[in-house]
């Protein structure tokens, strides 16, 4: 397993992690296998979407922070539930495929982490398994 910290600067923050990723692939010369990005928090996220257009992830925000509000009548007496309810609903892991020793993602994709309760300094762990092809 490979570990790498993200440092987060806002609140609420899309960080672009691919070629964090894509790195740790390249070197491990894992030809044909699964790559598993794994988030051990609960109030951050992994997703895989867009990375051409900036705007995008920022919609993401903004509609996560419209249907989950920071304030409302929560029971968690940390006060950040919202940022628990984003984490379960963005999910906490992707998988991408590695094929000829890289990262198998679509022309228009990024692997991201989601910080929902920052800014904090954070961890990512990755998993790498070798496949038939
Ligand atoms: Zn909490």
């Amino acid at each position: 397993m490979h570990e790498f910290i993200v440092k987060t600067s806002s609140r609420n923050e899309f960080v672009d992690i691919t070629d964090r990723v894509r790195a740790l692939v390249q070197e491990s010369e894992v030809e044909a296998g699964l790559c598993t990005v794994y988030c051990p928090h609960t109030t951050a996220a992994i997703t895989i979407n867009e990375n051409a257009d900036p705007d995008v992830t920022e919609d993401i925000l903004r509609k996560l922070s419209t249907l989950i509000p920071t304030r409302e009548n929560y029971r968690h007496i940390e006060g950040n539930s919202d940022a628990h309810i984003k984490s379960s609903l963005v999910g906490n892991s992707a998988q991408i495929i590695i094929h000829n020793g890289s990262l198998r993602l679509g022309t228009w994709q990024g692997v991201y982490f989601c910080e929902f309760d920052g800014p904090r300094t954070r961890k990512v762990w990755v998993s790498l398994i070798k496949t038939d092809r």
